[in-house]
């Protein structure tokens, strides 16, 4: 595992030498240290990146040529697949099939974006239809230059990967500040982009706290773009500093994303897409479907399969084989969610099943998959992102008042509708105010198509042809063709 910080092509201390521990959620125990970068290391690594950006021709290289570099990249992360997903377990607690999927999801990414870069060159010298003929306009797309990615710990190399794949392939340079709780595959990913002789620079990851490491990047009079996934209060602390010197802006956030069960529903269909949206990685995804609306038709029935199915889950250990929910990824998110669940309670919320710490294991962040009814409309539990496996389940009349209460948030990330009725879930997808609607199933994400919310869930899309645009400028290049002179001073 990787001690140092990666700056402009080489391992490096951090220049105060401070290290943060690492625990495994599933254990308590420490099992590594990372280094504590602050505002110096960030000088360094945005001065290299200006660097490669500026002087070393990085965004002069062909997409075709920056595809190269990324295949690389994803060859190496599937070549040592197992190993990071076993690390993210370490680090985060997901169980070890979820965390395959997000390595390769992650390599994928990679490969995504490289078809992506192959494109640029092609798509960037078309002329523009304008309306006088005397001149000639074409539009290029260039880089953006120096991003600064800032990323939250539930997907850790996932989420690294949805920010320096696409930066890379539109020629940007990067620097990265991964969570402080889970930067170990981070560190790997530049031990990878060594290894694929990725030119000094051009990615530099830095690991430390948000209020020191972070907030140095944020800052930096260098950086030209901003690219953060968090918590909304960071995300809109960043908007404000990113304000002051007008650096470019991107905000994935978090949400509060409801799931619409109609009676004409497939029930078990909906209870296993219930359970995905909201048990998936103990419930810390951004899109996790934790409201959930049901029909009053099918109300009683569709929550006694839930709570029956979510009693049957394994809670464990991510690396046992069969675990299904894993720890949550620190002591302050456990208290996070407990403290969340008992103000529920208070605030007059009925507990259904779970609500607290498994019996049988002492140790580890763990925490029972739990099912909340009877959540008053104006609680913290029902209006505000929880973080964990904790679900509200709700009855509804109309198709009105569903769409009514589903729309009745600040957030605007997901939402989903489980109907057999085409016409309706046609309707209702429209009427959801959210940036991914997901039709009889929860949570599918596909790097060819855009990722990112309405209302305070954020700004601008990652994913598919839009995340690279986050990394683009737009140039226009006029030219004056005609021969008759332009007249208006030299006559
Ligand atoms: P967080 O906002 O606390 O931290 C995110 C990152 O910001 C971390 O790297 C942290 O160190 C850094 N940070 C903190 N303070 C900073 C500052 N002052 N300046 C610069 N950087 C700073 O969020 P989290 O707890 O790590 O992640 C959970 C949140 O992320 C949830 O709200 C979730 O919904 C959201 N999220 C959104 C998406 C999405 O795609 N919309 C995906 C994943 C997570």
């Amino acid at each position: 595992m990787r001690t140092q910080l990666y700056i402009d092509g080489q391992w490096a201390d951090p220049i105060s030498k401070g290290t943060l521990d690492v625990i495994n959620p599933a254990t308590e125990e420490v099992i590594h240290a990372i280094p504590k970068g602050g505002a110096q290391d960030i000088d360094l690594a945005v001065r290299a990146a200006r660097r490669a950006f500026d002087q070393d021709g990085w965004p002069q290289t062909t997409g075709a040529q920056r595809a190269v570099y990324l295949r690389r990249i994803a060859e190496l992360i599937r070549g040592r697949s197992e190993e990071l997903a076993r690390l993210e377990v370490l680090d985060n607690g997901k169980p070890l099939p979820e965390a395959r999927w997000d390595i390769g999801d992650a390599a994928g990414c990679f490969d995504y974006y490289a078809g992506l870069a192959e494109n640029l060159d092609s798509d960037s010298s078309a002329d523009l239809a304008i309306s006088d003929d005397r001149f000639r306009t074409k539009v290029v797309k260039e880089a953006v230059g120096v991003v600064g990615g800032i990323i939250p710990w539930n997907y850790p190399l996932l989420m690294a990967a949805w920010k320096v794949a696409p930066a890379l392939a539109a020629g940007c340079t990067i620097v990265l500040k991964p969570a402080e709780n889970t930067s170990l595959t981070a560190l790997e990913l530049a031990a990878v982009a060594q290894q694929a002789e990725l030119p000094a620079g051009v990615l530099n990851i830095v690991t430390g706290l948000g209020g020191e490491a972070g907030q140095a990047l944020v800052t930096h009079p260098q950086v030209d773009k901003l690219a953060f996934t968090g918590s909304g209060k960071v995300g809109s602390h960043i908007m404000a500093e990113a304000a002051k010197d007008i650096k470019r802006v991107s905000l994935e956030l978090g949400g509060k994303s409801p799931l619409l069960v109609f009676d004409d529903a497939d029930i078990e269909n909906a209870v296993e897409w219930i359970m995905f949206g909201i048990f998936w990685n103990q419930g810390q995804v951004c899109s996790a479907t934790s409201r959930v609306l049901v029909q009053e038709g099918v109300y009683e029935k569709l929550l006694a399969r839930l709570t029956e199915e979510a009693r049957k889950i394994t809670i464990g250990d991510g690396l046992e084989e069969g675990v299904l929910l894993g720890p949550l990824v620190s002591k302050q998110q456990y208290d996070q969610v407990s403290a969340a669940v008992v103000r529920a309670q208070e605030d007059g919320a009925q507990v259904v099943t779970g609500g607290a710490r498994p019996a049988a294991l002492g140790k580890g962040y763990y925490f029972q998959p739990t099912i909340l009814t009877e959540v008053p409309l104006d609680s913290h539990a029902w209006k505000e992102e929880i973080f964990g496996p904790v679900v509200c389940v709700r009855r509804f009349a109309t198709e009105q008042d569903a769409v009514a209460l589903a729309n009745d948030s600040r957030y605007g990330l997901a939402a989903a509708v489980m109907t057999t009725d085409a016409k309706r879930s046609e309707r209702v997808a429209h009427a959801l105010r959210a940036g991914i609607v997901w039709i009889n199933c929860s949570q599918p994400t596909f790097t060819e198509a855009p990722w990112g919310g309405y209302k305070q869930s954020g700004i601008g899309r990652e994913l598919g042809k839009w995340g690279l645009e986050n990394y683009l400028e737009t140039k226009q290049i006029t030219a004056y063709t005609s021969n008759d002179a332009w007249g208006w001073y030299v006559k």
